[in-house]
């Protein structure tokens, strides 16, 4: 149990309401700011205005998954007015308060930095990347049947990256019937590959397999999907990019060629909020009971 956490969730989409409803289920007092147009209730919760938060009573902060805009603001899907955490607000809090997000952009970090406080993202952990890639191989698989007229099945798909999506995807795909082709670089990757049954290419042979392929799925971080690559692929030839910004293709040149690409970002949210608001709240409250240990000491 969380009994007498103050938790203050600030802004967010339909993720932040299970996170929400696991707080309260666990018995912690929970601040919901920037929630005006939530119609939903949730016994133990309280809407708040952000300047009147007990800031010094505060051990938890939950930010959204994306943290802070460019501008320094929340995002507030539940509330027309957006929300701006200051220096001040956070310095507040007390030493052990600890701020919770997905990702964090520069404006969080450095406000985490200027204030001493502990910034938990769970983007960056393991076991969040793997139940969340989840839900993003099944927004793969909805992306892939929206924008093509063929079957999966029977079809060939290249898998750019071994990595904790790449896996997913891959394994997805290779279910549904396709003929999975998985791209990486290293070694142990090629061979993870082949113990799935899969057909391995290094990355750099992209160009040279590009004309036998139907659908390509990005996962990598970086420049792979190359103007020479799109030059050799089929007009019917779809790629989604899961890669996040700016992606791993050369959209330009795709659209010059007229080779579909998309780049496809924050699919777990979209496909499925409440799982991935779970996947979340699972792992927020799992480290919440140590941090109220730590508070106890
Ligand atoms: P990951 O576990 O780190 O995997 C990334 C893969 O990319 C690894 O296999 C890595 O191989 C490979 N890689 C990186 N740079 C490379 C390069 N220059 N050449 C060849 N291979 C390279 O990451 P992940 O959790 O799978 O996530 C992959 C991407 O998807 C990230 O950008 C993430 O933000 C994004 N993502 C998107 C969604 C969505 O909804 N679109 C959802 C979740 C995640 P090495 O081991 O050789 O470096």
């Amino acid at each position: 149990m969380l009994t007498g956490l103050q938790v203050a969730v600030l802004g967010g989409d339909a993720r932040q309401l299970e996170i929400i409803r696991k707080l309260t289920e666990l018995d912690a007092k929970v601040y919901l700011v920037g929630f005006d147009q939530l119609e939903q209730s949730f016994a133990g919760a309280v809407k708040e205005k952000l300047e009147e938060l007990p800031f010094n009573e505060l051990d938890v902060i939950v930010l959204p998954v994306a943290g802070l805009q460019s501008t320094g603001e929340v995002e507030t899907v539940f509330s027309p007015h957006h929300l701006r955490l200051t220096k001040d607000m956070l310095a507040r809090t007390p030493d052990h308060c600890v701020v919770f997000t997905g990702i964090s952009p520069t404006a969080l970090t450095k406000l985490a930095e200027q204030t001493g406080k502990k910034l938990i993202r769970l983007l960056d952990r393991d076991d969040v990347a793997i139940y969340n890639s989840i839900p993003t191989a099944e927004g793969a698989v909805m992306m892939a049947i929206q924008h093509t007229d063929f079957t999966i099945h029977g079809s060939t798909v290249a898998v750019l990256g071994m990595g904790r999506v790449g896996m997913s995807v891959a394994r997805t795909f290779d279910s549904l019937g396709a003929n999975v082709k998985l791209g990486a670089r290293r070694s142990e990757h090629l061979a993870r590959a082949i113990e799935m049954g899969l057909t391995p290419f290094s990355i750099d042979e992209l160009p040279k397999e590009a004309e036998s392929l139907d659908i390509i799925i990005n996962t990598i971080p970086s420049l792979v999907i190359t103007a020479q690559a799109i030059a050799k692929m089929k007009p019917h030839t779809l790629i989604i990019d899961l890669a996040s910004k700016p992606g791993g293709t050369d959209f330009q040149f795709a659209k010059k060629r007229g080779i579909k690409s998309i780049l496809a970002l924050g699919l777990p949210g979209i496909v499925a909020p409440k799982t991935a608001g779970q996947i979340l709240a699972g792992v927020i409250t799992d480290l919440l009971k140590d941090i109220d240990m730590m508070k106890g000491d």
